[in-house]
């Protein structure tokens, strides 16, 4: 498998969110952005250009580390990795905004840590997700469950890929409204639409 091949991680985390989402902007190459989006980058941009954190000693901080796998078919760039004197690994990644109430950022990080498991062959047992407005880490644990589910939506989405279909509107609509392709999707136009049939 090619590197144009690999499957970006950061869409398993748009996937996650809304399967439609992911269409537009993985198939369709939609870009919407919005407050959050803008805000999310010029944060990531901070991350990569200074320290935010202060390494503890014996720890090495690698940034913007390139991570890939080609088992999984997946590749993407870690925003940091701790690395311990002596051994371990720990990904980390940063978000904007707060903890959300789904896991499509924890499946990011899992499958950032499956990627450098293969790289290196060292085993992972946890991550840490930085939110910005917080200012806080959430540890993460790369449970028997957490990998089983990041592999298989590996597995979900290439089988979308494959049927061709822009997926359906996300069935919790509390996730369109911070949605920055809102005003591409129309969810509840649309929805009235269908439920409308054809004229
Ligand atoms: S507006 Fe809602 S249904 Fe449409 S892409 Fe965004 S989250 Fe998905």
């Amino acid at each position: 498998m090619t590197e144009r091949e690999l499957l970006p991680i950061s869409f398993l985390n748009q996937y996650v969110y809304c399967a439609r989402r992911f269409w537009y902007m993985y198939v369709e190459g939609e870009q919407g952005e919005n407050e959050h989006t803008v805000q999310g980058v010029l944060n990531h941009e901070r991350v990569h250009t200074i320290g935010q954190e202060r390494s503890e000693p014996g720890v090495l901080l690698r940034r913007s580390v390139h991570v890939y796998s080609h088992t999984l078919g997946i590749s993407g760039i870690c925003d940091l990795v701790e690395e311990r004197v002596g051994g371990g690994l720990t990904p980390v990644e940063y978000k904007q905004g707060k903890r959300g109430r789904w896991r499509n950022d924890h499946v990011q990080l899992c499958a950032q840590a499956l990627c450098l498991e293969e790289m290196t062959g060292c085993r992972i047992e946890q991550g840490f997700l930085f939110y910005f407005s917080e200012r806080r880490r959430e540890e993460v644990s790369f449970t028997a469950e957490l990998r089983a589910f990041t592999v298989e939506l590996i597995q979900r989405i290439r089988d979308a890929l494959v049927r061709g279909e822009r997926p359906p509107h996300t069935e919790q609509p509390a996730r369109c409204k911070g949605c920055s392709l809102y005003d591409v999707c129309l969810p509840v136009e649309s929805g009235f639409l269908q439920r409308a049939g054809p004229v």
